[in-house]
């Protein structure tokens, strides 16, 4: 796999697609695609792994399959992590339930537009290898949906510019303030920040 390393200097921020089974085909040319931000370092891993799909939520994801992800983040301490996934139509309603966190104990996602969903990622790799000030963020794109793509690739660009946390959130307070209000108490809740 092939780790990519755009401009320099803080922030650092790591960004990867295709982590598991065939989502490369929906995630990947996003990655591929990008352009060098306007401040500070962005590095890229657009296949992470093509191999048969394990959930990023068994541990042990990030010490085989996405272990590149792991020596990726210890060498260059990033503070802004993104994951991009995508998942099948049949599979909407158990990622946004807000049920979730009571059935497996994950927080649903929440829902942008085009069927794009914003999450945070794995609670394994959040608390072991981010400090509590980073950002983490895993986007769902939907497959074979081009508007999906197309948006989430929009979104991406948007994060690619934020130099923090902070940014961040006050560009999802001022495009979705719903969203945005959920996620935060989502994050408050299960990371008791
Ligand atoms: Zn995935």
């Amino acid at each position: 796999m092939t780790v990519n390393v755009y401009g320099h200097g803080n922030p650092v921020r790591l960004f990867v697609a295709g982590l598991h089974g065939d989502e490369w085909r929906d995630t990947s040319d996003i990655l591929y695609n990008i352009n060098p931000p306007e401040h500070g370092t962005l590095i890229t891993i657009p296949v992470v792994n093509s191999g048969k799909y394990v959930s990023t939520l068994d541990e042990n994801y990030y010490k085989h399959q996405g272990m590149t992800i792991i020596y990726t983040i210890v060498k260059y301490q990033p503070s802004i992590y993104v994951e991009l996934h995508s998942y099948s139509g049949d599979n909407f309603t158990n990622l946004t339930d807000n049920n979730r966190i009571n059935r497996i104990g994950i927080p649903a996602y929440s829902i942008l537009d085009n069927n794009v969903l914003l999450g945070s990622v794995a609670p394994y790799i959040r608390r072991n290898y981010f400090s509590k000030e980073a950002l983490c963020l895993s986007f769902e794109i939907k497959k074979s949906d081009e508007k999906s793509r197309s948006f989430a690739e929009k979104i991406i660009n948007t994060v690619k510019e934020c130099k923090s946390r902070d940014e961040f959130i006050i560009f999802l307070r001022k495009r979705y303030p719903k969203q945005a209000e959920k996620a935060i108490e989502n994050y408050k809740k299960f990371y008791g920040l």
